[in-house]
């Protein structure tokens, strides 16, 4: 019986992660880790029995204690309490579905320890992918991607000498501002953002979706999943959201992943890589798809893409300044204290006030997200 732990079980890979555990029924969860959402994470306990559960607040573990009191569960808090979840003793997989750059401490501590990582987390290899993967290859431990279009470029890579990859076509939908001028913008409201048009998900990456920053977070993480360089992937703007990403190969073969849009499919196929498992659900109906169609991004309304793309180049800490003003941002955004267009203005100003470390360390990471957190409160 495989053995996991999820770190971010309450949110959307998190539940969807459990949704797939609960319709296989042959994976136990060892461990279990949530920020806020205390009654979804004891009905999680309740149901999946887990030796360990962690909450960010200490005030959050001790209601917690008490609602699971007839329960043998250990609860703990804080970045240590993240780091238990993620070592714990037997876990095979560590599904990674936490949001953001606290990502990146409990999967180093996860693969010191030799688990094997589920990778959802992008935050941890946009900002520490020169960290992750050296590491990933002294330990010998898989990195397996759950995010869908670098899942997509994983399957399509399968049975292939990585030598012949010529090129990654990522895939985006374009959100649901495709097509709008900076000018149409302006007075988008939180609301207008969160309607993703194909992908139900976490606020967060909705909000990137929609602003292109969440397709700049998949080049870098690209970049390090594959080994490649920044040049050689291209993003493709795919509307109907069936084809999850393409690789193209030196003899100009190109092979694609697709399927309809369920995030259950790629959660699924990195639990049990290289097996493949029935999944219940819509299959593509190829007489009902009237067309695919492609374009190219526009960056110049979007420009957190070439932002990304600029960091993704240039590596070392800048990656971290996109990544971390972003989130920023993106928060604040979302908390209706500045406006839409106003994200990708911050991420820009970061990026130019930043002078790049090159191969900087956990702490230089964590210390360039305090730095960027902190111009950012002064300013904005
Ligand atoms: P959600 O916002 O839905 O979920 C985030 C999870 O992280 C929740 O369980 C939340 O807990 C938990 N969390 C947040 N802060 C803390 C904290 N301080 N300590 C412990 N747990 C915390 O996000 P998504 O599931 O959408 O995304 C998760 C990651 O996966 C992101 O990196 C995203 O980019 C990536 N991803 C998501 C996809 C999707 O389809 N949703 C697709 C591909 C990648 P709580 O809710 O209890 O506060």
């Amino acid at each position: 019986m495989k053995k996991i732990a999820i770190l971010g079980s309450t949110g959307s890979i998190g539940t969807q992660t459990l949704e797939v555990v609960r319709e296989n029924g042959d994976i136990e969860v060892l461990g279990l880790a949530a920020g806020n959402n205390i009654r979804l994470l004891e009905q999680q306990i309740r149901e999946f029995h887990p030796k360990v559960a962690a909450v960010w607040k200490e005030e959050n573990a001790k209601e917690l204690r008490e609602r699971t009191r007839d329960l043998p569960v250990k609860v703990v808090c804080g970045m240590e309490g993240l780091i238990e979840v993620a070592v714990l003793e037997e876990v095979d997989i560590l599904v990674t579905a936490i949001v953001g750059m606290i990502g990146i401490r409990p999967t180093i501590a996860a693969m010191e320890a030799g688990k094997n990582i589920a990778l959802a987390n992008k935050e941890t290899l946009v900002t520490a992918g020169h960290i992750i993967m050296p590491l990933a290859k002294e330990k010998q431990v898989s990195i397996l991607p759950v995010d869908s279009e670098h899942s997509a470029i994983f399957q399509s890579l399968q049975g292939n000498p990585r030598s012949a990859l010529h090129k990654i076509l990522l895939t985006a939908s374009g959100g649901p501002f495709r097509g709008k001028t900076r000018e149409d913008l302006k007075d988008i409201q939180v609301e207008d953002a969160l309607k993703h048009p194909n992908w139900e998900m976490g606020r967060k990456i909705t909000i990137d979706s929609s602003s292109l920053v969440n397709k700049g977070l998949e080049v870098i993480e690209a970049k390090w999943l594959f080994g490649v360089e920044i040049e050689q992937i291209e993003v493709v703007i795919h509307p109907q959201s069936i084809i999850h990403s393409m690789v193209e190969y030196v003899d100009g073969a190109i092979i694609a992943q697709l399927g309809t849009p369920d995030m259950k499919l790629p959660i699924q196929y990195a639990l049990y890589y290289p097996e493949r498992r029935f999944l219940p659900g819509e299959r593509v109906d190829f007489s009902a798809l009237s067309k695919l169609t492609f374009e190219k991004p526009d960056v110049d309304t979007f420009y957190g893409l070439r932002l990304a793309m600029e960091a993704g180049k240039a590596g070392g800490s800048l990656p971290t300044v996109f990544n971390a003003a972003n989130e920023l941002a993106v928060s604040k955004f979302l908390n209706r204290k500045i406006g839409y267009l106003q994200i990708p203005e911050i991420i820009e100003a970061c990026m130019r006030a930043h002078k790049n470390i090159p191969n900087p360390s956990v702490e230089e990471i964590l210390e360039t997200e305090r730095v960027v957190y902190e111009q950012i409160e002064s300013r904005w």
